[in-house]
């Protein structure tokens, strides 16, 4: 599979119904809700302010959630 982010080959290290756990060797690992997958239908993200997102949350997760979340209502950051 591609990473959601940057299009780079990534591992899909998790699936469940709601979400996808992806492993990028650029942008590291993270979580990204599957609603969002279903409606991003071929727009991106600009992978350095993914990127910075991204560290920002990582620096807030907890043993119940260990990566970094991209959620539905990111949408809002997907390039038009
Ligand atoms: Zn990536």
């Amino acid at each position: 599979m591609n990473c959601y982010i940057c299009n780079a080959s990534a591992t899909l290290r998790q699936t469940t119904n709601d979400y996808e756990v992806i492993d990028c060797a650029a942008c590291d690992r993270y979580k990204i809700a599957k609603l969002l997958i279903s409606i991003m239908s071929g727009r991106k993200f600009d992978p350095d302010q993914m990127r910075k997102i991204l560290n920002a949350r990582r620096k807030k997760l907890t043993a119940t959630q260990p990566e970094p979340f991209i959620e539905t209502w990111d949408e809002d950051y997907l390039v038009k």
